[in-house]
């Protein structure tokens, strides 16, 4: 359990040296801890070492541990997981991001269901950037109008993109990451809110950063001890 502060400083020297310790662009990186399976007492041990952002892929042990930790106003939640259309309700109620928008129905429930709250759940559109069937995601060739959608929904802020590439080793072939650059690039252009390419876990945290993740989700590297 200890281990989970040097599993960040660790981490954090990783994103250093990844980004040849450019601060400027050090400091625009959002670490999410990915918490799936991992105890309260972890998310507290990755809190008291500064980490505030959490990803959960499932909705009701999810909403368990946003129940425990409710006293910790600091905490933001992301919904990281596959989003079932009956599970939307509860992710527009209690997370406070959902990274995993791949379709316009999805948006459409997530808009419906944020009305009563005071902000707009920020959210992210997943693309199945390496074309796997049974990946997550929107093709690549669809995004356009899943963008033009989400875009106009008042109690949705479109931050931008997710993706997973197929990656189980750190890899030399980039095509993946230059193609999601490029179109958080395009989207960055077309729409004020977009600012966010969600990219990189554990095993390719460098080839992430170096295509302009600012946003990485990392589970084993900081839960596993
Ligand atoms: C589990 C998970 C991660 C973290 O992966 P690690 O290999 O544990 O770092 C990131 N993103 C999603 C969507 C996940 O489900």
């Amino acid at each position: 359990m200890k281990n989970i502060k040097n599993n960040i400083q660790n981490l954090k020297k990783k994103i250093q040296y990844s980004l040849k310790n450019n601060d400027s662009l050090i400091k625009k990186i959002k670490i999410i801890a990915a918490s799936k399976n991992q105890s309260v007492e972890k998310i507290q041990m990755a809190l008291s070492s500064g980490i505030y952002e959490f990803g959960e892929n499932y909705i009701q042990e999810g909403i368990k541990k946003i129940k425990q930790l409710k006293q910790n106003n600091k905490i933001i939640w992301h919904f990281i997981g596959k989003v079932q259309s009956k599970k939307t309700k509860l992710v527009a109620q209690y997370f406070d991001w959902c990274q995993t928008i791949d379709r316009e129905k999805i948006a459409i429930l997530l808009n419906k269901y944020r009305t009563n709250k005071k902000l707009p759940i920020n959210v992210l559109i997943q693309i199945n950037i390496s074309k796997e069937k049974n990946k997550n995601g929107i093709d690549i060739e669809n995004y356009h109008n899943l963008a033009n959608v989400v875009s106009k929904m008042p109690h949705l802020n479109f931050r931008g993109i997710m993706a997973m590439p197929n990656n189980k080793i750190e890899t030399t072939n980039y095509n993946d990451y230059k193609n999601i650059q490029n179109i958080f690039n395009i989207l960055k252009k077309q729409y004020k809110s977009v600012d966010t390419l969600s990219l990189g876990t554990s095993i390719d945290i460098k080839s992430a950063l170096i295509y302009n993740s600012n946003m990485i989700r990392i589970g084993k590297n900081i839960f596993n001890c």
